[in-house]
């Protein structure tokens, strides 16, 4: 068996694990699959040394640290708590959080951040994966704080909203008639997508349905379109706003919770490809080699070097944007962000898993900057009667 440190990973879901300020970076090696086995026997390109270290066994052989590495014995539901759940608490106190899937098509993406849906919740699938687990886990908390909180009239809103980018175009998953969509800049909303659905949904079972339908539409579209799904970037966004009351003051949280798809990384071969054809060849990939290029270039700004970060370059980019950048000034880098990146043991795969643990050990040195995103509005009678109060208060000192 691998699964080396079955021990320190139960440590792992200690909250103050993932107070380190930085992006937080997991890797997820699956299981050899069988065309793997028939071309290469057992043979590994990669060696876990612990939970949190991994070696490339290449030439030449090279270790990475990060903070976890989850062999393929590690379960949805292990991985679920790990992540998860303090992404949820987090997102439930106030902080944007993003959560990227990265990796090379057939690494595990999809199998990590949906997995088996169709079954429905957890309850009925060992392999449903993050996102229905997320959902389930955000809902059951909600009640609690507003059974907890009753006296503060607490109250939460939550919107879903789930896209893809595809050759630059934005479509809406769950209004797939909507493609081609614009993405706009505004002072109080900050960056969003024009015209894109919001669903407001009140329980797991919602979220659930907007995940099949929006899943069903991205299939449709990939086959209207001829091209493969593994191509386009999904994006399945959450607003969380929460509102209650104290010493007659009203306030208000709202966060962002981000699940991200991306695209595979594997390089794109445009060998033979004409016209639109190649186009589209160069442009497939623009949001994930933009994606990396800003990620290197960030790295370069820590080490104090200004260096262009090419975030407009790319749909992608934009869009996240307060999700990934930092040190740049607020509202930038604005968020609590995980990468998973995937990764296939197999000696296959062995270049392109050297080329995601090397993305992934890069992108560990980005440091967030999350704030708790919170405003205070009282009636301003109750504050006037405050300030009088003070101003009594005040006088009798003197
Ligand atoms: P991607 O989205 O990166 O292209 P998928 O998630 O579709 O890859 O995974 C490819 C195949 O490998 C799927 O059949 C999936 O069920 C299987 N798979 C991926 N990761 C795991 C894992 N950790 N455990 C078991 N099976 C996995
Ligand atoms: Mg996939």
């Amino acid at each position: 068996r691998g699964s080396h440190g079955v021990q320190s990973f139960e440590m792992l879901e200690d909250p103050s694990f993932w107070k380190d300020h930085n992006v937080q970076v997991i890797i997820r090696v699956r299981p050899l699959n069988s065309t793997e086995v028939s071309l290469q026997g057992n043979n590994r390109c990669v060696r876990q040394d612990s939970c949190q270290s991994i070696t490339w066994t290449g030439h030449p052989e090279s270790r990475f640290t990060f903070d976890l590495v989850a062999d393929e014995y590690v379960s949805q539901e292990k991985l679920f708590k790990v992540a998860g759940v303090p992404m949820v608490d987090n997102c439930v106190s106030g902080y944007n959080s993003c959560m990227f899937a990265y990796g090379q098509t057939g690494s595990g993406k999809t199998h990590t951040m949906l997995g088996d849906i169709e079954g429905g919740t957890r309850r009925h699938s060992v392999n449903c994966g993050m996102t229905p687990r997320v959902f389930e886990y955000l809902f059951s908390k909600i009640q609690k704080e507003k059974e907890a909180r009753r006296e503060e009239k607490l109250q939460f809103t939550c919107k879903c909203s789930f896209l893809e980018i595809y050759n630059e175009q934005i479509l809406d998953l769950l209004d797939p008639s909507s493609v081609n969509l614009q993405i706009r800049e505004d002072l109080k909303k900050g960056v969003y997508v024009e015209n894109l659905t919001e669903f407001e949904v009140t329980s797991a079972r919602d979220v659930l349905q907007q995940l099949l339908e929006g899943a069903a539409n991205r299939k449709v579209a990939s086959t209207n379109m001829n091209r493969a799904s593994s191509r386009s970037h999904s994006v399945f966004t959450c607003v969380i706003e929460s509102k209650w009351e104290s010493q007659g003051i009203t306030h208000h949280r709202f966060s962002r919770l981000n699940l991200v798809d991306l695209a595979g990384s594997e390089r794109q071969k445009s060998s033979g490809a004409e016209g639109e054809r190649l186009k589209e060849a160069t442009n497939i990939n623009k949001s994930l080699s933009t994606l990396g290029l800003v990620i290197m270039n960030l790295v370069g700004i820590s080490n104090k070097k200004a260096l262009h970060v090419p975030y407009r370059d790319s749909k992608l980019t934009f869009l996240l944007q307060v999700y990934i950048f930092v040190e740049l000034g607020l509202p930038w880098g604005n968020s609590k962000t995980i990468i998973i990146a995937n990764i296939s043991p197999s000696n296959c795969c062995a270049f392109e898993t050297l080329s995601t643990l090397k993305f992934a050990q890069r992108a560990k040195f980005i440091r967030n900057n999350a704030i708790v995103n919170e405003e205070a509005s009282g009636d301003v009678l109750t504050m006037r009667l405050q300030i009088q109060q003070l101003k009594k208060e005040v006088s009798r000192l003197r």
